[in-house]
């Protein structure tokens, strides 16, 4: 009876222990159809989403022209050149310094997939910071990809990037980041481009993305430099041309020409002891006249709510207007939100104005464009000045 009944309990015993092993192997089944599906959703981030270049890009070049070491990786990135036939200035226009604010990313395709020029060069780097648009920001809940829809109907797809750059590019950051220029900052800083020129050949990876775009500006002899950015609604710099110290005189022509056209923008001077910034770092190494321009993305600020790829492109959201009615914002700020279509239309016109005020003050370095899509255009819809994906 006590060999009976204790038979009886070991199977029973048994039957348990198989229970609990099918469900630690359905719990097991599971985990792996997750993490194969969210590596699959991870690298789907490493293919670029295609430009298609207008007919005024006479060559695309690698960012590794000027910086070797780069080449191959994910740090390498598309220089599209816009060459006039006749000699003039040469301008170089950033985007996606910060891949997490699309309105940069976007003015500078606009150009791309746009303009020509008559005489001068322009440089124009879409994915300033490759690498950070193949990834997404941790716990902020961002979209990967965002859409826009162009006149025939199709759609356009783009990456809606992180500020830093992806740590299979460079990891780990340091605890604090000593700038090459003494000047110590949180260690995070290493990996955000705007906070690592003038770079070093050498260093982590974020500094050779600044060093191989430094290089350019030398090598090139440019002119002019425009980098592309947005800032949240509730942030001071915003909707705001940022200069540095000895571009001041452009950027205040660019501001009264761009108010005359009924475009309100502050004018913000660079600190001199904010190191490691484009407009900062680019102006004091290099003879080039360098502005940053900020426009207001509330798909980016604390006070958002869900970060659909809705708010990316059309910028409605009933937390920030509250904010607005209760005066808490730098930008306008109503029911008709702050779609990208208007963030892309400020960006656009403040470089064709930017490009014009340069032209009055150095007439000897000339730089001529043709086909800028108009504000009015931009702000009715940017997809009428994408290209289709054929
Ligand atoms: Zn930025």
């Amino acid at each position: 009876m006590r060999i009976l009944h204790s038979g009886s309990f070991s199977g029973q015993k048994g039957l348990v222990s198989l229970k609990r092993h099918f469900k630690f192997l359905i719990f097991i089944a599971i985990v792996a159809v997750v993490v194969v599906l969210s590596a699959f959703s991870f690298t789907s981030m490493w293919e670029d989403p295609p430009i298609i270049p207008g007919s005024g890009v006479t060559e695309i070049r690698m960012l590794s022209e000027w910086l070797p070491s780069i080449e191959g990786t994910m740090l390498d990135t598309e220089v599209y050149v816009i060459n006039g036939s006749e000699e003039g200035g040469k301008f170089l226009l950033l985007g996606g310094t910060h891949p997490n604010e699309p309105g940069g990313t976007l003015a500078a395709i606009v150009f791309v997939e746009n303009v020509s020029a008559i005489s001068g060069t322009i440089y124009v780097i879409p994915r300033s910071n490759h690498s950070a648009f193949t990834h997404n920001d941790a716990m902020e809940g961002s979209p990967q990809f965002f859409s826009i829809q162009l006149p025939d109907g199709s759609q356009r797809v783009f990456r809606f990037g992180s500020r830093r750059t992806n740590p299979i590019s460079q990891w780990p950051d340091p605890t604090i980041y000593l700038h090459p220029t003494g000047a110590t900052l949180g260690g995070g800083e290493v990996s955000n481009l705007n906070r690592t020129f003038p770079g070093r050949e050498d260093g982590y990876s974020t500094e050779k993305v600044a060093a191989a775009i430094m290089n350019l500006v030398l090598e090139e002899e440019i002119d002019l430099v425009c980098d592309l950015h947005e800032s949240s609604p509730e942030y001071p710099v915003n909707n705001a041309i940022v200069f540095h110290q000895d571009s001041a005189e452009l950027a205040i022509m660019t501001q009264m020409m761009l108010e005359m056209e009924g475009v309100d923008i502050r004018l913000e001077e660079s600190p001199v002891n904010l190191r490691g910034l484009t407009h900062r770092e680019i102006g004091d190494n290099s003879d080039a006249q360098v502005v940053l321009l900020e426009v207001s993305n509330p798909s980016q600020g604390r006070l958002r709510g869900k970060t659909t790829e809705d708010l990316v492109t059309e910028g409605i959201d009933k937390f920030y207007l509250q904010a607005s009615k209760d005066g808490k914002l730098f930008a306008p700020y109503d029911e008709t939100g702050y779609p990208l279509d208007l963030r892309v239309a400020r960006h656009v016109a403040t470089i064709r104005v930017l490009v014009d005020s340069w032209n009055m003050m150095f007439p000897e370095r000339m730089i001529l464009l043709s086909d800028i899509p108009p504000y009015e255009g931009l702000v009715d819809g940017l997809g009428t000045y994408l290209n289709p994906v054929s």
